[in-house]
């Protein structure tokens, strides 16, 4: 049975925790003896130096049987500013911070979720595989800590983590990617009344490269947007040089790629045709992740929500998690709500209730694995 009394304690004594991204340290070492006196030896990656902060990824694992499918469990550790001096207030049934702060449930009441079922399955004796637990570093950063995580030995069938907002039992099975672009166009200044020949004019390069591109909804996954245009000094120059920023999405990071090159091609082209030059520079926020519906980790959360009590919202994000990380280093995973409201603001708050059923489903998702056929 989870215990709703010990939940609400240590969700309180972590929240306490000073854990900014790049300063995880404390909640680092407190969460390895937690770990440890469960009979969890942890270790830490390297991942501190590599991001220059002072901790790195836990990883732990709790040995299972052989024949069911092992999982991983992940959560973060870091929260985000203001993060100093937290201090949790139990109002009825919700706790909050005392408004000064936020109150650390993004991503803490991941941690405790995992940290409490953990103790659950281990007090009810329930029949599982092995169990990796991974509390990341740095996610609100840029996913620094997926990123630098070593998944050669994490050998994880299904990846779980803990780290979504909404009703409890709506998990995101797929988040798009996005790329953003900065474009600059060079052409030449010329006088445009005595020697237009002369010039080559960077605003023709830009609308021509724009007239025959693809944009708006590319297809039912990708969309493709050119969001500022800036260039030109007066009606008698020959415009010398245009920026253009511009942004494509998808769920499928091949046609992210498609039309990635596409648009770079379209002002590639102009520019070569009028004698221009084009800076292209692409930046690439996170890839996608998609699980489809008939996938085996669909079915674990449809037995578990069943077995729980919990209505189950399969649905897709707009944003990036580490999730977006585990599933492109071949991890299949999916993000769990825990019921954390209203994060990164001082009136973050949780339902104590939902952060109780949160882990009845997580339990609940590692009871029913046992029932996949592992490969
Ligand atoms: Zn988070
Ligand atoms: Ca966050």
């Amino acid at each position: 049975m989870v215990k709703r009394d010990r939940m609400i304690r240590e969700f309180c004594e972590l929240v306490s925790i000073d854990s900014l991204s790049f300063d995880e340290r404390e909640m680092a070492d407190t969460l390895i003896d937690k770990l440890a006196k469960m009979g969890l030896k942890a270790q830490e990656d390297d991942t501190a130096v590599k991001i220059g902060g002072n901790t790195g990824n836990i990883i732990s694992k709790l040995k299972g049987k052989e024949n069911i499918p092992s999982i991983l469990l992940m959560a973060h550790m870091d929260t985000v500013n203001p993060g100093i001096g937290k201090k949790p207030r139990i109002i009825e049934d919700i706790i909050k911070s005392d408004g000064t702060t936020v109150l650390g449930s993004d991503d803490i009441a991941g941690v405790e979720c995992i940290l409490e079922s953990i103790r659950v399955i281990k007090e009810k004796n329930l029949d599982h595989g092995d169990i990796y637990v991974v509390f990341t570093v740095a996610e609100e950063v840029g996913l620094l800590g997926a990123k630098n995580l070593d998944i050669q030995n994490i050998n994880a069938q299904f990846g779980f983590v803990m780290d979504n907002g909404g009703e409890i039992g709506c998990v995101a099975i797929s988040a798009p990617t996005q790329n953003t672009f900065d474009i600059k166009i060079s052409g030449k200044a010329a006088h445009a009344g005595v020697e237009p020949e002369k010039g080559i004019s960077a605003i023709q390069i830009a609308s021509e490269a724009i007239s025959k591109m693809k944009l708006g909804r590319i297809d039912n996954e990708t969309t493709a947007n050119i969001g500022v245009i800036k260039g030109g000094e007066a009606t008698n120059i020959v415009c010398e040089s245009v920026e253009i920023k511009a942004e494509a999405r998808s769920r499928n990071n091949e046609k992210l790629h498609v039309q990635s090159e596409h648009m770079k091609k379209c002002f590639e082209e102009s520019a070569h045709k009028y004698g221009g030059k084009v800076i292209f520079t692409k930046e690439s926020l996170y890839p996608a992740f998609f699980i489809d519906e008939t996938d085996d980790i669909i079915s674990i959360l449809k037995i578990a929500a069943k077995e729980s009590g919990v209505e189950l919202k399969l649905e897709a994000t707009g944003g990036g998690s580490d999730t977006n990380i585990i599933n492109s280093k071949g991890i299949k995973s999916v993000d769990i709500s825990i019921g954390m409201d209203k994060i990164h603001s001082v009136d973050e708050q949780i339902k104590i209730d939902d952060m109780v059923k949160a882990t009845e489903f997580l339990i609940a998702i590692i009871d029913s694995v046992k029932k996949i056929k592992k490969v």
